[in-house]
C-alpha cells in the first residue's frame, strides 16, 4: 500500500460501495459451478480457482516534489495452458490483490470464449492518478514495467490498458520494455498509439464489441436498438464510446453518469456535445446541471442499463428496483450475486462482462497479431472481424443458456474455462 497519506485517504474512501463483497471469492463460486456442471475433476478447479503466478512489488518513485513515494503493484497471470497471459493494468486507489486475481480470471474467460490463444493476467497499482501529475506517472509505470519485467514479455504476458491507464501509459511501458531487452518489442503490450504500432479501432473497440452485444442480444427479443432508452453508467473510455456509437446506431441515450453522479434527461441527451466537455478522466458533471446521485441514476426508467465503471455496482439493495429489462456489462464485475440472482427472477436479460466487453481484449490480440506479422490492417478489417467475432460468440453463449437452463453468465462460465480444462489436461497437468 502506498505510504502517501493522500493515497491512503482514498484507499479507505468512499469509492468503494458498502455493498461490496469480495470478486474474488464470486468468481472462484463460479468456477466451481461451471466446472461440476461440466464434470471436470477437483485439482482442474484447484488449478483454475487462483492465478499460476503472481508478483507483488513496490515501486519507488520520485515525486515533483522531491519526496520518494512507494507504491503497491501487482501482477497476476491466471493461466499460461493456452498461451501467454494477457490482460490490462489498472492505476486506481481501490486496487487490491483479490480484485487483481479476480480480474485475471475474467481475463481467460473472455480469452475462453473467443478463443484467443491467450489465456488470462492483470495488473494493478495502487495509485490515484488524478492527484498525479503526467511526470510522476511516467515514472510510475517505468517502474512497475522495470519491477514486472521478468515475468512478462510478447510470449509470455502481455499488458494493456484498463481503468485510468491509456496510450501514454502504455507507451511509456513499452519504451521502458524496450530500453531492458535492448530491442524493440511492440508486442510486448497493446493499446498503444497508431504511431507505435497500435492497431487502428483498438480505442474504441471495448465499446463497439458492447454495442453489438447490446444489439445482438436485444434482436434475439425482437427489440431493435433504435427504440431503445439506455442509461450508460461510466463516461471513461468504454462509458463515453459506447454512448457515441448507441447514439449514432440510433437509440435514445437517457442518462450518462461518472464519479460525480449522473444526468438523466427523458428526452435523450446530445451524446457529442457532452464528450466534447469530459476531461481525461472521464468526468462531465461538473459542468452539468441537475445532477443526481450514482443510486437514484442506476434506478431512472429505461430499456437498457449499461454499467461501464467499476465492480458491485448493481447490488442487492438496488436490483430489485432496477426499471432496465436488460443489462449490458461493459465494465469488469458490475453485478453481485446476490443482484443477479434478483435480476434473474425479475426476467431481466444480463449480457455479462466477460462476454459484453471482450472486444477489447480480441483487438489487443489483433494488435499484437499484426505487430508479429509486421503488416496492418484498416479500421474497416478490424471491425468486421470484431464484429463477426462479436456476433458468434453472442449466439453461443444466448444459446449455451438456453440449452442448459442456465444464466447467460453461468453459460459464459462454462464455455469460457472449458478451453482451459482441456488444454491442462493435453499438456498432462490434471
Ligand atoms: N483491460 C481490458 C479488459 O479488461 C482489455 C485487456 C486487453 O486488451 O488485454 O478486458
Amino acid at each position: 500500500m502506498s505510504s502517501n497519506p493522500v493515497n491512503k485517504r482514498l484507499i479507505v474512501g468512499a469509492n468503494k460501495p458498502a455493498h461490496g463483497t469480495n470478486v474474488l471469492t464470486n468468481t472462484q463460486e463460479a468456477i466451481r459451478d461451471a466446472l461440476d456442471r461440466l464434470g471436470y475433476e477437483q485439482a482442474v478447479y484447484e488449478l483454475l480457482a487462483e492465478p499460476l503466478r503472481v508478483m507483488t512489488v513496490q515501486i519507488p518513485v520520485r515525486m515533483d516534489d522531491g519526496r520518494t513515494e512507494v507504491f503497491t503493484g501487482y501482477r497476476a497471470q491466471h493461466n499460461d495452458a493456452i498461451g501467454p497471459t494477457k490482460g490490462g493494468v489498472r492505476f486506481h486507489p481501490d486496487v487490491t490483490l483479490d480484485e487483481v486475481k479476480a480480474l485475471s480470471i475474467w481475463m481467460s474467460l473472455k480469452c475462453g470464449i473467443f478463443n484467443l490463444p491467450y489465456g488470462g493476467a492483470k495488473g494493478g497499482i495502487v495509485c490515484d492518478p488524478r492527484t498525479m501529475s503526467l511526470a510522476e506517472q511516467e515514472r510510475l509505470a517505468r517502474g512497475y514495467v522495470r519491477a514486472i519485467s521478468q515475468i512478462v514479455g510478447p510470449a509470455k504476458d502481455i499488458p494493456a490498458p484498463d481503468v485510468y491507464t491509456n496510450a501514454q501509459i502504455m507507451s511509456w511501458m513499452y519504451d521502458e520494455y524496450s530500453r531492458i531487452r535492448e530491442s524493440d518489442s511492440p508486442g510486448f503490450i497493446t493499446g498503444k498509439p497508431l504511431v507505435l504500432g497500435g492497431s487502428r479501432g483498438r480505442e474504441a473497440a471495448t465499446a463497439l464489441g458492447v454495442a453489438i452485444a447490446l444489439r445482438e442480444a436485444a434482436e434475439r427479443l425482437g427489440k431493435h436498438v433504435q427504440d431503445l432508452r439506455v442509461l450508460v453508467q461510466g463516461f471513461g473510455n468504454v462509458g463515453s464510446n459506447v454512448a457515441r456509437i448507441l447514439y449514432e446506431m440510433g437509440a435514445t441515450i437517457v442518462g450518462i453518469s461518472d464519479a460525480g453522479g449522473g444526468v438523466y434527461r427523458e428526452g435523450g441527451l446530445n451524446i457529442p456535445d457532452l464528450i466534447d466537455q469530459k476531461d481525461s478522466f472521464g468526468m462531465v458533471t461538473p459542468r452539468l446541471a441537475n445532477v443526481i446521485p450514482t443510486e437514484e441514476f442506476l434506478v431512472q426508467p429505461c430499456d437498457v442499463l449499461v454499467p461501464a465503471a467499476l465492480e458491485n455496482q448493481i447490488h442487492a439493495d438496488n436490483a430489485p428496483k432496477l426499471q432496465a429489462s436488460m443489462v449490458i456489462e461493459a465494465a469488469n464485475g458490475p453485478t453481485t450475486p446476490d443482484a443477479d440472482q434478483i435480476l434473474h427472477d425479475r426476467g431481466i436479460v444480463v449480457v455479462p462482462d466477460v462476454l459484453a466487453n471482450a472486444g477489447g481484449v480480441t483487438v489487443s490480440y489483433f494488435e499484437w497479431v499484426q505487430n508479429n506479422q509486421g503488416f496492418y490492417w484498416t479500421e474497416e478489417e478490424v471491425n468486421q472481424r470484431l464484429e463477426a467475432m462479436m456476433v458468434q460468440s453472442v449466439h453461443n453463449i444466448l444459446d449455451t443458456a438456453e440449452r442448459y437452463g442456465v444464466s447467460p453468465r453461468l453459460a459464459a462460465y462454462m464455455v469460457g474455462i472449458r478451453p482451459f480444462a482441456e488444454a491442462m489436461r493435453w499438456r498432462g497437468w490434471v
